[in-house]
């Protein structure tokens, strides 16, 4: 128990409530000792002074974390669509063979336990095998034969992977590529922190007013106005004020959020610097899923070199005042990609949204005065106030400012990051791709969640938050997945209702049944034993749970599943016998 403690203290210290180290705890002891047995819960639980039904509870809820021992590799194979339009279920039969075991299953010498996951945000550069910690991308048959041979003599090799991107802007992925991107030093000869500089001559409501004035929209998948959010939170309450950076990039299809913390993330810490000090808040954490943990890794070290060089710390923006940012890892887990459900993350519980309201900027972390913005949106402050919000909404089209990065994964020539203005054309954008392989049959714009457009549809559509809406479809995350004639729509709609029934979380009826529902009655139309009823039940379910459900996630389900069926009808009637 001693050492248990001295294990704990130090994570225990650096948070403002207790409750708040039990995730990082969990992701300790499962990397000591490869899984979280039932005593190693107790004696969590006893340390951190938590029920131990919270412990076991939070332990289940999580997909990253074990209660069983594994093997000393764990083999993981992402086969959500933009990897299995890749090819990830061939690399999946491949490993079977191979390794001897199917899925889910773990070798007789205790080497290997082989898996497949949810989405591990790498569309591009799939299909992507996480190893342990480790991500493998670009996978094909041969490196993955390569990749466990090194395994089990021991190794884990270094395999390159080949990343596609192009910026028109110049203003999120500017430093992509450049030598030296992620230090400091890099980031300043650039004229990093200059914005940061910028601003502290500034009163924090007249930052508040230039970021407002951009017009920018968050770029998580909503498209609310940022300043907007900003000027919501409750005022003179005597409670500290929060910032939460959105890190839990887990929409399927998003790839975009990682492109920035990987490649530049002193870009995102000014951003969070900038950001706290509008809204006077003096601790910031950046809540980062689970599987990004080497990310987590070089955010902390640019964190520290921030720290080293007086930008980010107690005294940072005047005697006594400043900000810090702490990355606080998630586990495995969808829902807490939703603001409150990652509120809840972070106080160490189960990722259950709550009912709103009260919004978080009334009531959020432990109770306090709380923002939630994701990472690209937060990159975007240190060019607002650098050059003005009239510089920024010159960006873009009305309404609609700024810059964007889309992810472009499925059947292109180039899947990768693009950065275009908002509102850029998506023949633009696939063009920079390298164009369609074949012939466009449907693309889903804006990640997993929004309704596919026909290419007749998507024809001329321009990349914009409000120009998506009219089009019947929404912008979301910019995750763009392209699908060609030889894409099987039945599949594809299986495979997404069993992404959503996976992570549900179980608090609202029609979303915990109905995604059961609607995947066992397309499992059913898809194995030939379904009945044309089958088909207009999906579609009646889909129009029955939207709008029933505590969080967005029914009717993230609901209306793209409603989508692939009515659009594509006919595929799913050719099943029927
Ligand atoms: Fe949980 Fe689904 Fe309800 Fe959201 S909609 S709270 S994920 S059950």
């Amino acid at each position: 128990m001693t050492e248990i403690k001295s294990l704990v203290e130090p994570i225990l210290s650096r948070y403002p409530d207790r409750r708040s180290a039990l995730l990082p705890a969990l992701h300790l002891f499962q990397q000591l000792d490869g899984y979280i047995s039932d005593e190693r819960a107790r004696e969590i639980s006893e340390v951190l002074h938590v029920p131990v039904a919270t412990v076991y509870g939070v332990r289940s809820y999580y997909s990253m974390y074990n209660s069983k021992p594994l093997g000393r590799w764990h083999v993981q194979v992402d086969t959500n669509i933009p990897a299995l339009l890749a090819g990830a279920d061939k690399i999946v039969t491949h490993l079977e063979k191979k390794l001897g075991i199917k899925v889910g299953q773990t070798t007789a010498d205790g080497l290997f336990t082989l898996s497949t996951v949810e989405d591990l945000a790498s569309c591009g550069t799939c299909p992507v095998i996480q190893v342990n910690d480790r991500y493998y991308e670009n996978m094909t048959v041969q490196r993955t034969s390569k990749l466990i041979e090194s395994l089990r003599a021991g190794e884990m090799p270094d395999m390159p992977t080949k990343a596609h991107w192009a910026s028109e802007c110049n203003i999120l992925l500017r430093r992509r590529g450049m030598s030296g991107a992620r230090s400091i030093e890099t980031y300043r000869n650039d004229g990093g922190y200059q914005a940061l500089k910028k601003a502290l001559g500034m009163s924090p409501a007249e930052v508040l007013a230039e970021v407002k004035n951009s017009g920018i929209r968050g770029r998580g998948g909503a498209g609310f106005p940022m300043g907007l959010k900003w000027s919501f939170l409750a005022k003179n309450t005597g409670k500290p004020i929060y910032l939460i950076c959105n890190a839990d990039e887990g929409e399927p299809g998003t790839f975009k959020d990682r492109q920035i913390m990987e490649f530049d993330p002193h870009l995102l810490i000014e951003g969070i610097a900038i950001s706290c000090y509008a809204i006077e808040s003096h601790l910031a954490f950046i809540y980062i899923r689970g599987e990004f943990a080497w990310i987590a890794h070089i955010l902390e070290a640019a964190i520290n070199e921030a720290k080293q060089a007086g930008i980010l710390g107690p005294n940072a923006f005047g005697p006594q005042i400043g900000c810090d940012i702490i990355v606080h890892l998630g586990a495995g887990a969808y829902v807490c990609g939703e603001e409150t459900a990652l509120i809840e993350s972070l106080e160490g519980k189960r990722g259950n949204p709550r009912l709103k309201p009260p919004f978080p900027a009334a009531v959020g972390l432990y109770g306090c005065p709380t923002i939630v913005n994701n990472v690209e949106t937060l990159a975007n402050v240190p060019y607002i106030i650098d050059h003005g919000a009239e510089a920024y909404r010159q960006i873009g089209t009305n309404n609609n400012f700024g810059p964007k990065i889309f992810g472009v994964s499925g059947h292109v020539q180039r899947p990768g990051v693009y950065e275009y203005p908002l509102g850029v054309p998506l023949e633009t954008v696939l063009e920079a791709a390298g164009g369609v392989i074949g012939q466009l049959k449907g693309v889903v714009v804006g990640g997993l969640s929004v309704p596919v457009l026909t290419a007749e549809e998507a024809r001329g559509l321009k990349l914009s938050y409000d120009e998506c809406l009219t089009r019947g479809t929404m912008l979301g995350s910019g995750g763009i997945m392209v699908m060609n004639e030889t894409t099987d729509i039945p599949r594809i709609a299986l495979r997404a209702i069993r992404f959503y029934a996976h992570e549900s979380c179980g608090q609202c009826t029609p979303c915990r049944q109905g995604s059961h529902t609607i995947e066992l009655l397309l499992a059913r139309i898809i194995a030939g034993q379904g009945t044309h009823k089958d088909i207009d039940t999906v579609v009646n379910l889909c129009q029955t749970i939207k709008g029933t459900t505590l969080c967005p996630t029914g009717e993230a389900f609901a209306v793209p599943i409603g989508a692939y069926v009515t659009k594509f009808r006919s595929e799913f009637e050719a099943l029927i016998s």
